[in-house]
């Protein structure tokens, strides 16, 4: 989908703000993710990385943890910006913490222009997961 098309801009600019915060040091893949809770408020987070790599925190999951301990467990949008050149998807993991809460949840994929977007449902067969082609890496 393309901008203009009923997309969240606000939504977007936060999961942007949220993007400048990112620790990545070791992938360069930064990425920020604004999450809306059914009640209105706006929960961000961003990924960070850690010198032990399985410590890494994605952008989504975070946001998902910080709701959580502020009480919100009922959401219905996240976007997600990173500066790829293409939409990234959220990982399986996070679409695991997402569907926890929210199997139904839009999840709204934008690059950093927001010259290209894509959406999706957490809970739908065929959504398509971040992956090693996504980093331009070759197997
Ligand atoms: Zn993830």
């Amino acid at each position: 989908m393309k901008e203009g098309s009923g997309q969240d801009a606000s939504l977007r600019e936060a999961a942007l703000r949220a993007l400048d915060n990112a620790y990545a040091p070791y992938s360069n893949f930064r990425v920020g993710a604004a999450l809306r809770a059914r009640s209105g408020e706006v929960i961000t987070g961003c990924n960070v990385e850690n010198s032990v790599n399985s410590l890494a925190m994605c952008a989504e999951t975070l946001a998902v943890a910080s709701a959580v301990s502020q009480g919100l467990t009922d959401f219905d949008e996240i976007a997600i910006v990173t500066e790829d050149s293409e939409p990234t998807p959220p990982c399986g993991a996070c679409r695991q913490v997402l569907n926890e809460f929210a199997p139904n949840i839009k999840v709204s994929s934008y690059t950093r222009e927001a010259s290209d977007i894509r959406a999706a449902i957490v809970g739908d067969r065929g959504f398509i997961c971040f992956g090693i082609v996504l980093l331009g890496e070759s197997r």
